[in-house]
C-alpha cells in the first residue's frame, strides 16, 4: 500500500507541471484573441482611474464597446488598442463610463 501512494504520488508529481503547461497553452491564445491579454506598464498605473471609470474587459452593451467610443485608437490586430481617457491599452470590445460617440 506504502509503495503504491508513492508510485502515485511521484506520478502526480511528475504530472503536474505538464498539465499546468498544457492549460496555459490552451487558455492563453484565447485570451490574447478576445483581447483580455492587453497590457502595458502604463496600464496599471492607471488602475485606479480604471476602477473609478467602471472599465470592463468585455462591454455589457456591445453598442458601447471601446472599437466605437471617440477615444478608442486602433493599436494591433489582436484586440488591443489605447484609450486617450485612461491613458494605456485597452480591450476592443472593452468598454467605461467615459464611452463616446
Ligand atoms: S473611454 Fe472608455 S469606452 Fe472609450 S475607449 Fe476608453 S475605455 Fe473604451
Amino acid at each position: 500500500m506504502t509503495s503504491q501512494l508513492h508510485t502515485r504520488r511521484r506520478f502526480l508529481a511528475l504530472i503536474a507541471p505538464t498539465a499546468v503547461g498544457l492549460l496555459a497553452a490552451a487558455v492563453a491564445p484565447g485570451l490574447a484573441a478576445k483581447g483580455m491579454a492587453c497590457s502595458d506598464p502604463e496600464a496599471e498605473s492607471s488602475e485606479g482611474l480604471r476602477r473609478s471609470m467602471n472599465y470592463q474587459v468585455i462591454a455589457t452593451d456591445a453598442a458601447k464597446s471601446c472599437l466605437k467610443c471617440t477615444f478608442y485608437t486602433a493599436a494591433d490586430p489582436e484586440g488591443c488598442g489605447r484609450c486617450q481617457i485612461l491613458s494605456g491599452v485597452v480591450n476592443v470590445d472593452g468598454s467605461c463610463d467615459a464611452w463616446s460617440s
